[in-house]
């Protein structure tokens, strides 16, 4: 049926790129090649913006990164085969962050099938792992309504990965578009809120702790809850604990913030309000020595097969987490109770808080030569504006980093996330800066790496520096994975005979040029070696608009964090 009469013929790439931008999936990252190249073309003729990537995991890692900015779905575009498995570590890390992205698969031709195509490969199959969708259109009619259940899925329920495979003999054939089933834009997803009766139940165990703790998640972030939840969190008088990207939702310079204090609140509250987080390895499994073994749980999720993991939830409140603030805190103002500041517990977070900082500034004025950790970062968090976003991997320097660069607003941190993903961070800048800048924002992207860290994709500087974009990259060396040696001792250990048989396994080429690697591709590159070429360099890329940098900060090798109170990863008894 056609209103006009007129025959109009459309190829596939331009269903698949209509489509898309029909759902409001405005951003495609990819890598081009046979079978995809028209549906990069495709998808700008159709005013999607396209970010050209040097690999396809680090093009996903970037199209998840913007689902989790802006609440709707990036495309990653990517080959056959290859293409598609290199995807699959970015498919994988989204679904485990919970964060919607849509995978574009070209592959071999339908008609080959079986015969040993060129990069054939069981696509859809493949991809099934990693995803809560994946699937082929049968038919390029079929192409719009795919791909409108793909980005619904990848938002509705618990948001991840959906897979949309598209043949590679269907990218150029034609159909006439009167022919094509065509599906409007999904809405957001509809909101849930939780059994009033629960909600009663959650506030008088609140009310009933004598040691309460609010946690707020990810979940949290990507709900959009801040504004609620500040109210919440105010009226209440409630300390709480961001986790690692659950930082900015509420400022992590709030009275109430208590993640100086952070074993301590974990160990002794008797009551948790958790929203939006689970409790993973992230939360030491909600469960002892981390935890009071006798501690109630008041679990906010979106899924309910969420409730119940590794503790018993005392009262479990299935919704949506900024609906189901919004109900606790109505449920909060009809008797305007307050748990006041003038506790036991305030006290001793208090008490541990101001120790814990004291202690971070003392590491940080303890370097004698080279920096630590604790030094680079001291003067890094004086000099970032409080609305940059810091995205952050490697393992001290995310840790460490994490305790000492502030976050003010919510998601505007990214980092190795749930999967403990490394190679995460460039995709992830380049994402946030490729938003910033269409969407005429000025808020600044730093990307603070580990050496180790920065290698799995440092390919992408090129990315940044071809679309101009000024992502400020920190990179701190110690010359390895965890810890390096220094250059003397490289030297000595390369006398002293093959290299693969007795350097350490954690060790990288010590004092490497990474800053040369930007400055190969036009941006800025700095070696920093003392406090002063640090501020300076970090001032100068603070002003520089124009083109990412680079700053090399060459620490301490054996540079390591403060005792710890607990093994990482602690987890017996479970
Ligand atoms: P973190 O890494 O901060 O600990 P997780 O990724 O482990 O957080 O947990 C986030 C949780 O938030 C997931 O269990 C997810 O189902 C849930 N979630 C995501 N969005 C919402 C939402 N809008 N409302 C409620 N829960 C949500
Ligand atoms: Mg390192």
């Amino acid at each position: 049926f056609c209103l006009s009469g007129a025959m109009e013929d459309v190829t596939g790439a331009q269903l698949v790129a209509e489509a898309l931008k029909a759902q409001k999936v405005d951003y495609m990252f990819g890598v081009v090649g046979i079978p995809v190249m028209e549906v990069a073309m495709a998808a700008q003729a159709a005013g999607i913006k396209y970010v050209g990537m040097r690999n396809e995991q680090a093009a996903c890692y970037a199209a998840s990164a913007v689902g989790y900015l802006t609440g709707r779905p990036g495309a990653c575009l990517v080959v056959s085969g290859p293409g598609l498995i290199h995807a699959l570590g970015g498919m994988a890390n989204a679904n485990m962050n919970c964060w919607p992205v849509v995978v574009i698969g070209g592959s071999s031709d339908q008609k080959l099938e079986t015969t040993g195509a060129f990069q054939e490969f069981p696509q859809v199959e493949a991809c099934r792992l990693y995803s809560k969708f994946s699937a082929r259109p049968s038919s390029l009619e079929a192409i719009p309504s795919v791909i409108e259940k793909a980005v619904r899925t990848s938002l509705y329920g618990r948001p991840g990965a959906c897979y949309v495979d598209i043949a590679g003999d269907m990218v150029n054939a034609t159909v006439d578009r009167s022919r094509v089933r065509f599906a409007s834009c999904c809405p957001p997803p509809p909101v849930s809120l939780a059994d009033h009766g629960a909600i009663t139940e959650a506030i008088s165990v609140l009310k009933a702790a004598k040691r309460p703790l609010v946690i707020i998640g990810k979940g949290a972030a990507y709900g959009r809850a801040e504004t609620a939840l500040r109210e919440f969190v105010e009226m209440s008088g409630l300390p709480y604990l961001p986790t690692p990207m659950g930082k900015g939702v509420l400022p992590d310079d709030h009275p109430n913030c208590v993640a100086a204090a952070r074993s301590r609140a974990l160990l002794q509250a008797d009551v948790v309000l958790l929203l939006g987080a689970r409790l993973n390895w992230i939360l030491h499994f909600g469960i002892p020595p981390r935890f009071d073994p006798h501690v109630k749980i008041i679990q906010v999720d979106l899924c309910a097969e969420e409730m119940g993991n590794n503790v018993r939830p005392a009262v479990a409140l299935l919704g949506d987490i900024n609906a189901i603030v919004t109900q606790l805190l109505m449920c909060l103002c009809k008797d305007s109770w307050k748990y006041t500041s003038d506790t036991e517990w305030w006290s001793s977070l208090k008490a541990k808080m101001s120790a814990n900082s004291k202690m971070s500034k003392a590491l940080a004025l303890q370097s004698t030569g080279l920096m630590n950790y604790y030094t680079v970062f001291h003067h890094v968090s004086q000099l970032l504006p409080h609305d940059c976003i810091i995205v952050s991997e490697g393992a001290n320097t995310m840790d460490i980093g994490r305790t000492m660069l502030n976050n003010y607003l919510p998601r505007q941190r990214l980092d190795a996330g749930t999967f403990g993903t490394m190679g995460v961070g460039l995709g992830f800048a380049i994402a946030a800066a490729a938003l910033e800048k269409s969407e005429n924002r000025g808020r600044r992207v730093v990307c603070v790496e580990g050496d180790s860290a920065f290698g799995f994709s440092g390919m992408e500087v090129e990315t940044m520096c071809r679309y101009n974009l000024p992502v400020i990259i920190i990179v701190v060396n110690n010359n390895g994975i965890y810890s390096g040696v220094d250059l003397e001792t490289w030297k000595e250990m390369a006398k002293m005979g093959d290299l693969t048989s007795i350097a350490p396994p954690v060790t990288l080429l010590p004092e490497a040029r990474y800053d040369e690697v930007m400055a190969a591709f036009g941006g800025e590159g700095f070696l920093v070696r003392t406090v002063e070429e640090l501020c300076e360099a970090l001032q100068l890329s603070l002003r520089n608009w124009e083109r990412p940098s680079l700053l090399n900060v060459l620490i301490e090798p054996s540079s390591d964090r403060k005792q710890q109170e607990f093994p990482w990863l602690t987890r017996s008894n479970l």
